[in-house]
Order: structure tokens, then C-alpha cells, then sequence
């Protein structure tokens, strides 16, 4: 697949799929078959939406032909299968502006500020983009994305700082391992006694506690320590009581994604109970030229299910390609037997 292209010049996108979740990455398959080429941007750093970022070890029965099916696993096979079309994967980045421009096309932007010339363009963003949850304290807002940080950006900048690390889960695990031994001090602080966190990383880290490498409090975080508009550390209140004052240059805080629709509803799109309202024959929007699949859609009788969005991608394909090129005669054509869909599949010749 394309890696990141430059941010300066727009990258000129036959059609832009906005969500790398089972949806947007099968409607990547099935534009893929009709000849059309696509990109593909999503806020997380890794494609496969809710089944990769919720609940990547639980099995799925309810996907054909697959009796049990990972949700990791399922994601990989989708990107095993839409390898042939090699389309642009632009991770880590969320869509913040789309625009219909006066020709038609559509004019994209996000987060990290790549920009798109679009000619169509499919909403996969399931229920929303993934957003970190927010340490909540006062003045934190602040300090976001500078001393308080939801994720490590540049681990080198952290060496020789003062860290104090939440959360219980991996991420958090994770870094505080890596980062123990190059902080000036460490601590990590968990709210409860259990982790979601791999137990051999949590024993690791209890190994670092017992040899004095870092500290860490079972508690919560009360309020931040600022002192001529820096921050100096924060406050922690131990679920025994006790209150603990950190020193801290830097508060790295791990407790988890969760979706928010965010700009799309900014985007003057038709909505109905934070969903885009689409016809069932085409999939469009209200707008010509945006189309909406999967857990992002609502329509009579919608279900959010993956086999539901695979079965709108399908129809949205067609729909895309009669918007891009209205001349052009379209054919159902059988994987099994098109010789076209080979060549685009890269079948070899039998
Ligand atoms: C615990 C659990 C179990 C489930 N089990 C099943 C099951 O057994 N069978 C089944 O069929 N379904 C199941 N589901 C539901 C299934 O996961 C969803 O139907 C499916 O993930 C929807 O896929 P999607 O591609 O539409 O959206 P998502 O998987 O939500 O992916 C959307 C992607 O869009 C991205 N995005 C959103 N907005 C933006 C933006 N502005 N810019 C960039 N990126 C953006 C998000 O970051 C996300 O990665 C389950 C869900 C959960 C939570």
C-alpha cells in the first residue's frame, strides 16, 4: 500500500473513504473490482476500526462462510484481499474539513494537514472518529498535546523527564516499561487494582517497583500542580486515602478511545440520531457525491453489522462508478469467471 504522500500538494484521490473499519476497507474491494482506485484516511494509527480498537481477541460468528472469525483476524484477511488495488492508507490523521467544490469535486482536509482533490467520496466512520479519553481536571485542556499527552509522539523527548504515567491497560503498561529506564522519575498511576493490561507486564512493572526504578499508586489523579502557568505535577488521592503530591514535567495519560462523530456533523450532511440518512439503492447522502456505509448510515430497517455494511459497500461501488463516469455501461460480472476482475485481482492465467 502507499504510505503517507506529501502534505503540501493535494493528493488527487478517485475516490476518498473516510474510516479504515471492516466497511471502508471492503468498500475499498469492491470499488477495486469496477476499476476504481481509492484512499483511505482514518484517526487511528492502525486500519480496523471498532473490531481492531474494542475487541480485537473476540470471535465473530455472524460473517459468512466463516463459522468463527477473530476480529483482529477479520481485518487482516480484508487487508490481505484488498491488497491488489493498493490503496493509499493515510492513518493517524482525522478528516476535519469536506467541501464540495463548485466543479464537483471534493476538497479534503485533515488533522495533519494532507489535503485531498477528491471525486467522490464514502463515509465509513462507523461511530465516529476514535478520541482519547481526557484526564478531566481543572486547567488540563490546556496543557493538552504539550505536558499532558494521550499519546507518545516522540519517545525521545521524554528522556531525562519527569513522567507520571496513567491508565491499566497496554498503552500504558507498554510505556512505562520503555520508558522506566531512560526518565528521570516514573510513576504510574491505575485506579484499581486489576489491569486489562498483559499480566507479564504488569508483573515486569511490579519488578521495577520492587527495585526502586519507579513508583506506582493505586489511585486518581485530583488536580494539576501549576506554578506560573507550568505545570509542576499533579496531585494524586490513593484509594486508601492518602493524597500524593508527583513532580512532573510530563503527564502521559492512557485510558483509552473512545468514537466521537465529531466534524462530520459539521459537513452539511443530512442527519438522523447521529447517522447519515441514505437511500438504500445507491447509498448516497444528501449531497451528490457523498456516500455513507456501514455503522455510519441509517435507513428503514438498518442493522449495525458488518455483514450489513459489506452489502452496502457492494452497492455503493456501483453507485460511485455511474456518478464518476454516467457514460460508462456497467456489467455484474462474477469474480469466478470475469477475466477483467482477474487481471485487477491479479489472478494468474489459468
Ligand atoms: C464489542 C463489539 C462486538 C461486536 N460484535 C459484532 C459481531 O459479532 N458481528 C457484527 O456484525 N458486528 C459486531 N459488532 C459491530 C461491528 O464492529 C460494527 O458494525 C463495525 O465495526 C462497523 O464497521 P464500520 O467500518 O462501519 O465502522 P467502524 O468499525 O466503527 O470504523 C470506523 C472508522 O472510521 C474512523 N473515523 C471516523 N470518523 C473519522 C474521521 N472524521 N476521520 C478519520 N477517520 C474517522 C474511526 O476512527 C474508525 O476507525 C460489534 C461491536 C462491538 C463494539
Amino acid at each position: 500500500m502507499n504510505t503517507e504522500a506529501s502534505q503540501s500538494a493535494p493528493v488527487h484521490a478517485e475516490v476518498l473513504i473516510i474510516g479504515a473499519g471492516p466497511c471502508g476497507l471492503f468498500q475499498v474491494f469492491e470499488l477495486g473490482l469496477l476499476g476504481l482506485s481509492a484512499h483511505v484516511v482514518d484517526s487511528l494509527q492502525h486500519p480496523g476500526g471498532q473490531c481492531a480498537e474494542l475487541y480485537p481477541d473476540k470471535p465473530i460468528y455472524d460473517i459468512p462462510a466463516l463459522p468463527v472469525c477473530g476480529a483482529q483476524e477479520l481485518v487482516d484477511r480484508l487487508l490481505k484481499q484488498i491488497k491488489p488495488f493498493n490503496a493509499g492508507m493515510h492513518l493517524g490523521q482525522e478528516v476535519c474539513e469536506l467541501a464540495r467544490r463548485d466543479d464537483g469535486r471534493f476538497h479534503v482536509r485533515t488533522s495533519t494537514g494532507t489535503t485531498f482533490d477528491a471525486g467522490a467520496i464514502v463515509i465509513a466512520a462507523g461511530l465516529g472518529s476514535f478520541q482519547p479519553r481526557r484526564i478531566g481536571l481543572e486547567q488540563s485542556e490546556s496543557f493538552e498535546g504539550g505536558a499532558i499527552q494521550y499519546r507518545v509522539r516522540n519517545a525521545g523527548e521524554l528522556s531525562g523527564k519527569r513522567l507520571v504515567l496513567f491508565g491499566g491497560g497496554d498503552s500504558a503498561l507498554d510505556w512505562t516499561l520503555e520508558l522506566a529506564p531512560r526518565a528521570a522519575s516514573l510513576a504510574l498511576v491505575h485506579r484499581r487494582a486489576e489491569f486489562r493490561a498483559a499480566p507479564a507486564s504488569v508483573a515486569k512493572m511490579r519488578e521495577l517497583v520492587a527495585a526502586g526504578r519507579m513508583r506506582y499508586i493505586e489511585g486518581l489523579a485530583q488536580s494539576l500542580l501549576v506554578a506560573d502557568g507550568t505545570l509542576r505535577g499533579v496531585r494524586i488521592k490513593a484509594s486508601d486515602g492518602t493524597l500524593h503530591e508527583l513532580e512532573a514535567d510530563r503527564l502521559l495519560v492512557f485510558f483509552g478511545l473512545h468514537p466521537k462523530l465529531g466534524p462530520i456533523a459539521e459537513w452539511g450532511l443530512e442527519l438522523e440520531r447521529k447517522a447519515l440518512k441514505v437511500d438504500t439503492e445507491k447509498f448516497a447522502t444528501n449531497v451528490p457525491g457523498i456516500f455513507a456505509v456501514g455503522d455510519i448510515n441509517t435507513y428503514p430497517g438498518k442493522k449495525k453489522l458488518i455483514l450489513s455494511g459489506f452489502h452496502e459497500a457492494a452497492l455503493a461501488a456501483f453507485a460511485i462508478q455511474h456518478y464518476l463516469y454516467p457514460q460508462k455501461k456497467q456489467f455484474l460480472q462474477y469474480t469466478t469467471t470475469s477475466p477483467v476482475m482477474h487481471k485487477r485481482l491479479g489472478v494468474p492465467d489459468s
